[in-house]
């Protein structure tokens, strides 16, 4: 048994915002209630003061890349889950782009397996839609699903052909999986490596325009309509985009988005020819940053996820144009979702939802604070001042434009089926 004790529990399911202790036993919660009132039951108890702290039910990373099979250079799946937990994420859900590609039952079963034996957070895979995510042919879908996927992507691409994206949704609308897409005009995006704009044509960089990302959504949606499936737009980034989920939204469809730190904190005015800035969708510029924090306030957002992307050195070590897409995400999250706090940007209630209840709801699952639900606990603090260092990361790549940032309030304690995975030193 362990007994968290006066904590401030958040829980944006209920709406309930209080002190409470709460009890967990196996791998469950067996009661929250107001301080004090579970000692006698709690006797012998492993106690856990969260005083000072908030108190919020199990973070969910809706994207991320742990690089294994095939890439453990920059990644395994037992360092990128190390890092997870100690990002204050319970559960993470990796993008099928490894090699192999997670495509078929065997390959999410290793997966699977992998993680049981040595990952400290639950790991939920996605499976790829189309079969190599070449976007020619439809992935064993339903075969996965079996296996524990919890939705599909060819993330890393777009599904470019209309058709197939039909195909898949009318398949996933069946198996109620969720369809991620990484929105993206191929023809637009060819050979660019930052967001068009005043500051591509500064550094003499080739750019894509926010309508590479737009136009590609505009479609989903679309074809979303005409399946009725669950379609989530990943790592959205343009101001067009955003809305072109609000009206979905406004017009009752299934469409929901996520938005990264990173692009919810740096802007294409960040870049320089440091290839720690270079991801895809590029860092965008400031009219859709501020787009993307009103969206995350007002709820056009469903959920913060990383799109963690772990590159080794030789990757990243070269010049801007030839440089690998992609940043560290997890140990930061946390971090920049609270610099939005604490600018007055969002509600601290809001930016639990959309690290808890929000991402569950993209994969029809619910997170809450509640007794007999899953024991899975963050506990981090609003205050505490701490500074990134990535040389400490548990991951084994090191490419996060935030090392060296200094943060107020981070991750103090991560708590999986009752166990306590992560805790900060000090
Ligand atoms: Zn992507
Ligand atoms: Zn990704």
């Amino acid at each position: 048994m362990l007994l968290i004790k006066n904590g401030r529990v958040l829980d944006p399911a209920s709406g309930s915002d209080a002190p409470r202790d709460i009890l967990l036993d196996g791998d469950r919660i067996a009661a929250v209630a107001p301080a004090g009132q579970l000692d006698a039951r709690a006797k012998g108890a492993e106690i856990f003061d969260a005083a000072k702290f908030i108190v919020a039910p199990g973070f969910i990373d809706l994207h991320c890349h742990l690089r294994e099979p095939g890439g453990e250079a920059s990644e395994t799946i037992e360092t990128g889950t190390r890092a997870a937990a100690a990002g204050g994420f319970t559960a993470i859900c990796p993008m099928p782009n490894t090699r192999p590609v997670n495509d078929n039952a065997s390959v999410t079963r290793s997966i699977v397996e992998r993680a049981a034996a040595v990952s400290p957070v639950r790991v939920w895979p996605i499976g790829a839609a189309s079969i190599g995510s070449k976007g020619e042919a439809l992935a064993e879908i339903a075969a996965m699903k079996e296996v524990g996927i919890v939705a599909v992507s060819d993330d890393g691409r777009p599904i470019a052909n209309a058709k197939l994206l039909r195909q898949i949704m009318d398949y996933c609308r069946a198996l109620d999986l969720p369809v991620i897409d990484h929105c993206e005009d191929s023809s637009l995006f060819a050979g660019a490596v930052m967001r068009e704009g005043k500051q591509s044509v500064r550094l003499g960089l080739r750019g894509m325009p926010a309508a590479t990302e737009s136009l590609a959504v505009a479609r989903d949606v679309q074809v979303g309509e005409l399946t009725n499936c669950r379609l989530h737009i990943a790592h959205l980034s343009a101001r067009a985009s955003l809305e072109l989920v609000r009206s979905a939204k406004a017009k009752g469809l299934p469409v929901t988005c996520e938005v990264t730190p990173h692009h919810f904190t740096l802007t294409d005015e960040d870049v320089q020819y440091d290839t720690r800035f270079k991801m895809n969708p590029p860092l965008a510029s400031r009219e859709d940053r501020d787009a993307l924090i009103a969206g995350l306030a007002d709820g056009t957002v469903d959920a913060i996820a990383t799109d963690h992307a772990p590159h080794e050195a030789a990757l990243k070590e070269v010049e801007f144009d030839r440089a690998a897409f992609g940043i560290t995400g997890f140990e930061s999250a946390i971090g920049l979702g609270l610099e939005l706090v604490h600018a007055g940007k969002i509600s601290l209630m809001r930016m639990v939802e959309l690290f808890t209840a929000g991402p569950a709801r993209v994969l029809g699952m619910q997170r809450r604070v509640a007794e007999n639900d899953p024991g899975d606990i963050t506990i981090f603090s609003t205050d505490v001042p701490w500074t990134f260092d990535v040389s400490k990361t548990a991951s084994k790549s090191r490419n996060s434009p935030f090392d060296g940032r200094s943060f107020r309030g981070g991750p103090v304690a991560t708590i999986v089926t009752g166990k306590i995975v992560y805790r900060r030193e000090g």
